[in-house]
């Protein structure tokens, strides 16, 4: 590693962070609380980051002159979502660190890469295919059967660019639907639970990661979490070991998110066992670790901007006995004088203009007390 790319920073210096929404407004405040400066690059006039970092540039994440100017001001460079172009992130890195690093963007912008990347570390996954046109996909539904689910390989999130792949499903029309892209069919998992883990890799290779947590989905979009997941302590273990197999793989600098559906089956002896299977990896700070700002002693945030930072990492212990955080979506965060009543509850809201149906206004956490 070049001395730039080992670089560490000092209270005042600059975080340079890639997009502009939410997760970048919440990295920055963090960044802020630590002493550190944030200097925001996003291409939307209007980005909800903008407001609480001390700087900002407004391009295109493939304008190179721009690209290299911000490079400069920046010590480190980071990014809330995982579509950075890998010529943006190779352009940036030639000045200094980004973390975390390429690989982890190669190996999260792609499910069928993700899928084999996983795989090969003998961690399990739905049954997948590659489909890249619909005489490929009546044969990957011919070894994997309905129900299945296409989705894109690239650019698909909280459910979109994704069709489900029942009995009668005409295979042609749901290929063509999908735009005729590249796309990768995988078997309907049948889990009991949705968890993810969200975990923090140091730059000298430290792990810490939260308490796994259940999520709920509504239409696709994430609801809630709730901290502790209620599964065996043995399938807890068994899911952050897998994240951090992941994390050690990729060399990985910061928070990451794995996404993990939970299988009830039947052990040796009988008795029954929860197992897991991965289903997305995010290499970013995650909606599903909200629930550690006020809810755990160091936030996913703070630990993001310490990772990357290469500082020490923070405790991840959890404030209470569990800890509940729901998505204030569209038009839910009208609510927030209620919210705001409400003894215990914690808000935060965006600062985004307008409410659309499906867009990310805000979240609210519940910290319940601890029962001992
Ligand atoms: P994804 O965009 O891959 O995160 O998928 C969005 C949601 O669709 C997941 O949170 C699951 O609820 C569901 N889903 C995705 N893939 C599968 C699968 N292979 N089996 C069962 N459910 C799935």
């Amino acid at each position: 590693m070049s001395p730039a790319q080992a670089r560490r920073l000092k209270p005042g210096d600059t975080i340079g962070i890639l997009g502009g929404g939410q997760l970048g407004r919440m990295l920055a405040m963090a960044a802020a609380r630590l002493g550190l400066k944030a200097h925001i690059f996003s291409p939307d006039q209007h980005s909800p980051a903008f407001d609480v970092a001390a700087k900002h540039t407004i391009a295109a994440f493939d304008d190179e002159a721009a690209l290299a100017h911000f490079a400069q001001e920046v010590d480190v460079v980071t990014y809330e979502f995982e579509n950075v172009p890998a010529r943006t992130a190779a352009v940036l890195a030639e000045h200094g660190p980004v973390r975390p690093g390429p690989e982890a963007l190669a190996a999260s912008q792609d499910r069928l890469v993700e899928k084999n990347f996983v795989t090969s570390l003998g961690i399990e996954t739905a049954p997948f295919a590659a489909v890249d046109d619909a005489g490929a996909l009546a044969a990957a539904v011919g070894r994997i059967g309905r129900p299945a689910i296409l989705k894109t390989r690239r650019f698909g999130y909280d459910g979109k660019g994704q069709i489900a792949i029942r009995e009668g499903t005409d295979l042609a029309r749901a290929f063509d639907s999908l735009g005729g892209v590249p796309t990768i069919l995988e078997g309907l998992v049948n889990f009991t639970k949705e968890v993810s883990v969200v975990a923090a890799r140091g730059i000298d290779g430290e792990f810490k990661a939260y308490d796994v947590c259940e999520n709920h989905h509504v239409n696709h979009i994430l609801s809630t979490s709730h901290a502790p997941a209620r599964i065996s302590s043995e399938c807890a273990a068994e899911a952050i070991a897998c994240a951090k197999k992941i994390a050690d793989a990729l060399d990985y600098v910061g928070i990451i998110g794995v996404e993990m559906f939970v299988c009830e089956g039947t052990g040796k002896n009988g008795a029954p066992v929860q197992t897991i299977k991965v289903n997305e990896i995010a290499p970013r700070v995650h909606n599903s670790g909200h629930w550690t700002l006020g809810g755990a002693v160091t936030s996913q945030f703070e630990q993001h901007v310490r990772a990357i930072a290469g500082w020490p990492l923070g405790a991840t212990t959890r404030h209470g006995a569990t800890v509940e955080m729901r998505n204030l979506i569209g038009d839910e965060a009208d609510a927030w004088r209620e919210i705001l009543a409400e003894p215990g509850a914690c808000l935060h809201l965006y600062g985004k203009a307008q409410a659309r149906p499906g867009r990310k206004m805000g979240h609210v956490t519940r910290i319940l007390p601890r029962e001992d």
